[in-house]
């Protein structure tokens, strides 16, 4: 069976439950074998999260699916993503948005995700690494941010980086497991939809998890 029928059949699977045939056809598009270790390319169309290194992961192809259709994106939007991580999210981002910014702490996974996606022929992604505030206030405000990583609460800091109307989807709770939340920022505060449990790496930085919980996550997943 060859990765293109596999990616196929993984996509008929997702059908079932996601229902924006637009995140679909992103989805056919792009080659998640190409963000995810040479040894592990085999495994690129189970439905299932893979290590990248650093102890990261490589989403569930379920869940960036999910989260990409809880963001509402019709071509136009400036989309910020938190973890850039494999630079998949951000490949099938760029796929449904005008321009995607995508921060990471870890500049080696930036820059392997730089270069995947160059090597696609991806302009409109800009991966910098990330700062000590969350997110990247310098091109605010966004139509929708993206959060690929565990948060304890939702960051005010990112409220204060997303456009009036804009869908914020983040997963909030402990280090175990979350829950993923839809923010949509109105007038007068906010609207929270709750998506579904899931489980993510720790998102780290101020207003999240400390670094002492990232140690702690890190080593359980093998590096390559
Ligand atoms: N979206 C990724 C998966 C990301 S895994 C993909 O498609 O492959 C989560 C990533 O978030 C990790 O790479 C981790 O280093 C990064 N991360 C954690 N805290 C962060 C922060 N405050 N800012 C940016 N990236 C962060």
């Amino acid at each position: 069976m060859t990765l293109a029928w596999e990616r196929q059949r993984l996509i008929q699977q997702l059908r079932r439950e996601i229902r924006d045939e637009r995140v679909l056809v992103a989805m056919l598009r792009v080659p998640r074998e190409a963000f995810v270790p040479e040894h592990s390319r085999h495994l690129a169309y189970e439905d299932i999260p893979l290590p990248v290194g650093h102890g990261q992961t490589i989403s569930q192809p379920f869940i960036v699916a999910l989260m990409t259709e809880a963001l509402e994106l019709s071509g136009q939007e400036k989309v910020l993503e938190l973890g850039t991580g494999s630079g998949y999210q951000a490949a099938i981002l760029a796929e449904l948005a005008r321009e995607v910014v995508s921060v990471e702490r870890y500049l080696p996974l930036a820059a392997r995700a730089r270069e995947a996606l160059a090597r696609l022929g991806y302009r409109n992604v800009h991966i910098h690494e990330a700062e000590k505030a969350l997110g990247w206030p310098q091109d605010a405000p966004y139509d929708a941010i993206i959060v690929t990583a565990g948060a304890p609460r939702i960051p005010q800091a990112l409220l204060g980086q997303l456009a009036l109307g804009g869908r914020l989807v983040i997963p909030v709770g402990s280090l175990w497991e979350q829950e993923l939340l839809k923010v949509i920022r109105e007038e007068h505060g906010i609207k929270v939809h709750n998506l579904g449990p899931c489980r993510f790496v720790p998102l780290v930085g101020e207003g999240a998890w400390g670094e002492a919980e990232d140690r702690y996550w890190g080593p359980s997943a093998p590096d390559f």
